[in-house]
């Protein structure tokens, strides 16, 4: 796969975002039902499970991040703090 096609792709997963169930006459997103028909469970094969945003934000571990944020955050103030007391770091 090369980094042109990649885009290309998800344009197509984007365009199949609703699936139509013959049972209950229904359209849906599975993207936002779990990928089951909210009404009957019918699970189309294929169909995303979620949306790609919440796909990536499980795979983030966002405990390390808001720790790194934190680290962040907390030397920026010691600087100015210690800028402002005219301490030498
Ligand atoms: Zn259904």
């Amino acid at each position: 796969m090369s980094v042109i096609q990649l885009p290309l792709r998800r344009k197509k997963e984007r365009a199949r975002a609703l699936y139509y169930c013959e049972l209950d006459g229904w359209n849906f997103n599975p993207r936002y039902t779990e990928g089951a028909c909210p009404i009957c469970g019918w699970t189309p094969e294929g169909a995303p499970r979620t949306p790609i945003w919440l796909g990536l934000s499980r795979k983030v571990d966002w405990d390390v991040v808001g720790l790194f944020a934190l680290f962040v955050f907390l030397t920026f103030w010691a600087v100015i703090v210690a800028h402002a007391a005219h301490l030498r770091l």
